[in-house]
């Protein structure tokens, strides 16, 4: 299999064309055409030489996802299912203007992007882990949703300019020719709910995506290697221009990965899946917490913190009768204030399948009520996709179960 050009550096590419006596600017040329115009063909690089080009063909592969899958909910959530080229299924959420999640201005978009097919990590609450794991996404699999959702962005401008409303017919198999895109909400395009932020940055077409949260499918830390190279071609000058704080890690609690990312020179954000304060409630739910308890994750988050001197983000899912009461406020309030963490509560999506249940929305109120009486800086979101299974893996999920005939 070829190396794709989309997980090469520029010091990569620099070094081939030096080796084939290409002059450095061709570098610069053909970045552009990847992450500016965005092309998805080697001939669309019509100021390359075709000899180039031809070299370029031959030793790179220059892949895109496909998109087999859209839904968007009422409440303009979108989500995205990509074929990748071995024929598996990953996801991305594109959450426009949702200001309460990290707190930014209301007129960004944030792509959250998976980094595995399915996830090892098996928590009992998350859809991705039902089916075991696959494989580690490649770099470029990783930038390519970023990319491919600005290049599927500027097509809907173009349609906005046209004034008019078109349905995907999208089919999961062309060949098969089934489509899947029927419920009312999925596949259909709705103009309104994207609004494009000024080209910007010699983008020719819109940019959409200025905040990327690495919260879709599969642990992130656990894919180290491919994960860091994809979030320098997003943050590079060159590449995907998208500042290092603003591109933000998930992890369930990867001790030793923690402490790696903190000595890395850029300033990509971190947030952590706690979802319990102490080591009951996380092992019942979480079996990574049985190979990094919280002695040692907080431990590892001291470390980032000692070295970073930025803030953490505590995501905790409330779900109901398992870490949801009151008295849980005081442990998560002590460990967010050591850790100066700043507090992420989101009620619990559903999945099908599974026993767990969202708490009342008057629980999750007086539990937001009892973090901030403790001076903790909290939010709790007042969901966004939850009718299109917004949570990481579940459209996914759905997909394969579908296509294998399974409930
Ligand atoms: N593996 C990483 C990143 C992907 S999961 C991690 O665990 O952090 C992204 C976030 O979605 C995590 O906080 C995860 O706990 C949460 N999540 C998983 N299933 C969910 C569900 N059904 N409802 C709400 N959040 C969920
Ligand atoms: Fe994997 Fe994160 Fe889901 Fe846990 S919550 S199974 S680590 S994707």
């Amino acid at each position: 299999m070829l190396n794709d050009i989309k997980s090469q550096t520029r010091e990569e590419l620099e070094g081939q064309f030096a080796a084939w006596e290409q002059p450095v600017y061709r570098v610069k040329q053909l970045m552009d055409w990847l992450y500016v115009q965005r092309v998805t063909d080697w001939d669309a690089m019509t100021n390359l030489p075709k000899i180039l080009r031809e070299k370029l063909r031959q030793e790179f592969s220059l892949g895109v996802l496909e998109l087999v899958r859209k839904q968007g909910a009422l409440d303009t959530t979108q989500k995205f299912l990509w074929r990748l080229a071995d024929h598996s299924l990953i996801e991305s959420v594109l959450i426009p203007a949702n200001p309460s999640l990290y707190g930014e201005p209301s007129d960004r978009h944030t792509l959250c992007v998976s980094t595995q097919v399915g996830c090892a990590y098996g928590c009992k609450f998350c859809a991705s882990g039902l089916d075991g794991w696959k494989r580690n996404l490649l770099p470029h699999e990783i930038v390519e949703q970023v990319m491919g959702v600005e290049r599927w962005s500027a097509e809907q401008a173009k349609v906005e300019s046209l004034n008019s409303e078109v349905p995907l017919t999208l089919s999961l198999s062309p060949s098969e020719g089934e489509r899947v895109a029927e419920r009312p909400g999925e596949g259909t395009i709705q103009p309104s709910t994207l609004r494009p932020r000024n080209p910007g940055n010699g983008f020719p077409g819109p940019r959409l995506v200025d905040n990327v949260v690495i919260m879709g499918m599969g642990e992130p830390l656990a894919n180290y290697d491919h994960l860091l190279k994809a979030m320098r071609l997003l943050n590079a000058s060159w590449g995907g221009r998208i500042g290092a704080r603003k591109i933000t890690v998930s992890t369930s609690g990867l001790a030793p990965q923690i402490r790696k990312l903190a000595d890395e020179p850029e300033q990509f954000s971190l947030a952590v899946s706690l979802h319990g304060a102490t080591d009951a409630v996380r092992d019942r739910i979480m079996p990574v917490n049985r190979k990094f308890p919280l002695k040692e994750l907080t431990a590892a988050l001291d470390y980032y913190q000692a070295r970073r001197g930025r803030f953490i983000t505590f995501e905790y899912i409330l779900i109901a009768g398992v870490n949801d009461g009151v008295e849980q406020t005081k442990p998560l309030g002590a460990l967010a204030k050591r850790l100066n963490a700043k507090v992420n509560l989101i009620p619990y999506n559903t999945v099908e399948g599974l026993p767990w249940a969202r708490p009342e929305e008057s629980v999750c109120e007086k539990f937001l009520a009892a973090m901030r009486a403790q001076k903790v800086v909290t939010t709790l979101r007042r969901e966004k996709g939850h009718d299109i299974d917004a949570a990481c893996g579940q459209l996914r999920l759905k997909t394969e179960r579908e296509l294998a005939g399974r409930p």
